[in-house]
This record gives C-alpha cells, structure tokens and sequence, in this order.
C-alpha cells in the first residue's frame, strides 16, 4: 500500500463508517496520522476506528448541522490539540426525477454533499489559518463534470457545487497557508453504488467508457488523497482531479 508520512498530525475524515470514507481513514492512518473517524452513524464509525491500524478516535456527528460541525472540531482540537488535514468524504445519493424529487432528498444532497464541506472548512480553516497550514480534499465526484447519471439531478448539482467551492476556498485560503483540492471518483464499488451494479446492461455500457475496463475500489482512491495530504503535492491547490479508470479526460 503507497503510503506518505503524516507522523504527527491529525486528520478528519467525515462519512469514515464505510466505503471510501472507511478506507481512506485507513490510509492515513497507515501513513502515521491520528484519524478522527466521523460518521452520522456512531457504530459504522466505532467499527472503522477499530479496523484501522494506528491511532484513531470517533466523533459521531451529522456533517449537515453546521452547529454539530462546530462542536466536532471544537472537541478534536481540545482532545488532540491540532488540526491538519480535512476529508470531507461523507455522502448521500438521493435518486429520483426532478418532477418527482421531493424538497427533503434535494435538500439533504445539497446539505451533505455541499454544505457540510463549507461548515468543516469553516470552522477547521479558522483552526489551520492559525498555525499557518493545512490540508482540504473534498471528496467530488466525475458526476460534478458533466457526466450524465440519470436521476440524481440533486447530487449532480451538488458535486459540481463541491468543485466550485473547492476552487474558491483554495484562493481564499492559500494565504493562510491551506491547500483545498477535489478528488472526482468515477463509479466505485460501495454501497452508494450496489444498486448501479445490480443493473447489468447499464454496467456493461458504463464499462465500456472505462480505459481500464474496470470499476474502482476504495482503495483505488487512497494513494490519490495522500499524495494530495502529503508535501508532495505541494504546489497544487484548487484543482478537481479525477480518478476513474481513464473515463473522463478532460
Ligand atoms: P457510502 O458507502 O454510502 O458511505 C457514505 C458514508 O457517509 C456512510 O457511512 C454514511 O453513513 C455517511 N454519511 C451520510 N450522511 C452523513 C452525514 N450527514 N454526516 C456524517 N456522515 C454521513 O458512500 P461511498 O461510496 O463510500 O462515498 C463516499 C464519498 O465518495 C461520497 O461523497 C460520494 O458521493 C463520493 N463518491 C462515491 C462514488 C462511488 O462510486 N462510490 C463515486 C464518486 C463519488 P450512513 O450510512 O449511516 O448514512
């Protein structure tokens, strides 16, 4: 596993119950980071912190409450006295036409998808600003750049809204020394996705847009959010960056 070294400081990574989340926690974790594990749902999280090998604490929170968002990070600070690094990873995929999507699925992929990332950065920029450095990947997707996935207009918009905001934060922040990149998954094999999977016919096709000739896993995007962690990337801030088998050249 690539890994890069983060001895010594300390990383959030929100929706970390399982999937993605999950293993980029893993990840830092192995590169010698203490992960604040986050999920909304407190035992998803408990059971990561106890998978991950290294040090890692659990705050259960809804990432979507900007109050809960503030407490969070207030209580990482007080425990581990330093914030470094943000993954705002966390997130949901309400499916329906816009003729029938109902306010709470719209509103629920714009508060997880999008805003959490402006509450975490918010108050985790105020935390970095003050030492002077800092690391954000929010966790986009391709669907954020004009790639066409039926009736998921509410996450769509709110990808592409990730990416924007990646891009505003990262030239608001670079004065204070924070860095803010989009990491843009193509189609991964984890729940938020069974059901994609399970639809034979419409696999075969996404398949045969893929170079590589395969979905992702997890782990696929790890190296991807370390190296952008890591000192490595240092010159590199505001950009969306997809990681998707080759299906999206932009
Ligand atoms: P996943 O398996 O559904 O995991 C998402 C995690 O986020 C779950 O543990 C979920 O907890 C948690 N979560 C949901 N709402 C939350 C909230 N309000 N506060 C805190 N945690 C919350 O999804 P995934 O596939 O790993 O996706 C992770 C990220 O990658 C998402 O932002 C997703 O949009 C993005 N992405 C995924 C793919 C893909 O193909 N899988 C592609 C592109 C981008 P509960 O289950 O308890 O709700």
């Amino acid at each position: 596993m690539f890994t890069v070294n983060l001895s010594g400081q300390v990383a959030l990574v929100t929706g970390a119950g399982r999937g993605i989340g999950r293993a980029i926690a893993q990840g830092l974790a192995d590169s010698g980071a203490v992960v604040a594990i986050n999920d909304i749902d407190a035992a998803s999280a408990t059971m990561t912190a106890g998978i991950v090998q290294g040090e890692a604490s659990v705050y259960p929170a809804d990432v979507s409450d900007s109050a809960a968002v503030d407490r969070m990070i207030e209580k990482i600070v007080a425990e581990h006295g330093r914030l470094d690094i943000i993954i705002n990873n966390a997130g949901v995929e309400p499916r329906a036409s816009i003729l029938e999507m109902t306010d709470a699925d719209w509103h629920s992929a714009m508060n997880v998808n999008l805003s959490a990332a402006f509450y975490t950065s918010r108050a985790g920029g105020r935390v970095m600003k003050a030492r002077g450095s800092g690391v954000i990947v929010n966790i986009a997707s391709i669907a954020g750049h004009n790639i066409p996935i039926a009736l998921r207009s509410g996450y769509v918009a709110s990808k592409a809204g990730m990416i924007g905001f990646t891009r505003e934060c990262a030239r608001e922040f670079a004065a204070y020394g924070i860095r803010v990149n989009a990491v843009c998954p193509g189609v991964i094999e984890t729940e938020m996705t069974a059901h994609l999977r399970q639809n034979v016919a419409q696999m075969q096709k996404w398949l045969e847009d893929i170079p590589q000739k395969r979905l992702g896993i997890p782990e696929d995007v790890v190296g991807l959010v370390l190296f952008l962690c890591s000192d490595a990337s240092r010159y590199l801030t505001g950009q969306a960056i997809n990681i998707d088998g080759g299906k999206v050249m932009l």
